[in-house]
């Protein structure tokens, strides 16, 4: 096999040839995130315009092959942990550490039947290499389908192991929500999701900041998110974390070119705002 040199914007996610676990060398972790995909079919139930999968279509997560992601996962942390990994991808000496398991696919990776038996699973694996809980364990989300028993299920267990929900938070309004995330999820819905997975399992905010609706529109969102965020400090949901990113990679959506990322002097006040309602603010550019 040719030696790859995995880079900081090297995400594919077959690069071990694995179907359901794949390594992500971040330099914002500063280390080895351990992807977990669930959504093999890039199956989604929203479809951001922003969005990275390849061919995205709308729907859930394929059956799951419990045992296929038990070995690949077994043999993955074994060859990081014990084999040559970091060697045969040429890791910087001072990134070779697993910074967290990530269950972050190509597509919601709630939908999947038997969500809180995967949770489970990865979670049980990564404590038998006690890789948790000394490195994070994070549900990267959108947060729809919070209300499926299975789903709160999921995220008691991934509390158990001390893990980490990242919810996606884009929009405060419907319309900024079917704009960006074409999605119709009312804002009813969307703050009782964001209270269900804070009251089951510590949970993050991430916002991706993009230029692409008008100034007018995106004025208007920018103070219904921050109206929105004021309320729920008042109303004391358990959220303490905002995580603010930009576009980094190209949108594999159609409206990709009228996307641009927002600028660094922007995100900034936007995290001054939320610092002064009371979160803790973490901007990547
Ligand atoms: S929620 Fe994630 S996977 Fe789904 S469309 Fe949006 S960015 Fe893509």
């Amino acid at each position: 096999m040719m030696q790859k040199k995995l880079s900081t914007t090297d995400h594919s996610r077959d690069i071990a040839g694995l179907k359901y676990v794949y390594p992500v060398l971040s330099r914002r972790a500063g280390g080895l995130s351990i992807g977990i995909n669930f959504n093999t079919n890039n199956a989604c139930n929203w479809r951001c315009v922003y969005c990275q999968v390849p061919d995205l279509v709308r729907g859930a997560a394929p059956v799951m092959d419990f045992q296929l992601l038990e070995d690949e996962l077994r043999f993955f942390l074994d060859n990081v942990l014990n084999g040559n990994f970091f060697d045969q991808f040429n890791v910087p000496e001072q990134q070779r550490v697993i910074k967290d398991i990530a269950i972050s696919g190509n597509g919601e990776p709630t939908s999947l039947k038997g969500f809180a038996r995967a949770v489970q699973l990865v979670g049980q694996l990564g404590k038998e290499f006690k890789v948790l809980p000394s490195s994070h364990f994070v549900l990267i989300s959108n947060g729809s389908l919070m209300h499926q028993a299975e789903v709160q299920q999921g995220l008691k267990i991934l509390n158990d192991y001390q893990g980490q929900v990242w919810f996606k938070l884009d929009s405060a309004t419907e319309s900024g929500r079917q704009k960006i995330n074409d999605t119709r999820q009312s804002n009813k819905k969307t703050l009782e999701n964001l209270n269900l997975s804070a009251d089951l399992c510590e949970t993050r905010i991430q916002t991706c900041v993009l230029d692409f609706l008008s100034d007018a529109e995106r004025a208007s969102e920018k103070t219904a998110y921050l109206e929105l965020l004021r309320e729920m400090q008042q109303n004391a949901v358990k959220v303490r974390k905002i995580m603010l990113y930009t576009v980094a990679r190209h949108s594999l959506q159609p409206e990709a070119e009228r996307i641009r990322k927002t600028g660094a002097e922007e995100m900034d006040l936007l995290a001054s705002l939320l610092l002064e309602i009371g979160y803790h603010v973490e901007c990547s550019y």
